[in-house]
């Protein structure tokens, strides 16, 4: 095995931990509910922008389609 696919694998495990936990929640794994993103490094005018994962609805339920 080597190094990457021991990071990759780490990081898979963690995924699926944060997902799992978020699942108990029932929100979406990805926006943790919020339903919307946003960019911390933009200033200049309103970077947030609906959650794809879960189409803006925050919900576990929606992510998973
Ligand atoms: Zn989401």
């Amino acid at each position: 095995m080597g190094l990457f696919s021991a990071i990759s694998e780490w990081s898979n495990g963690r995924y699926e931990k944060r997902v799992s936990k978020m699942q108990e929640k029932g929100l979406c794994p990805d926006c943790g509910g919020k339903g919307i993103h946003t960019l911390p490094h933009e200033h200049l005018y309103s970077s947030t922008f609906h959650c794809p994962g879960c189409s803006g609805s925050g919900l576990f339920e929606d992510w998973m389609k």
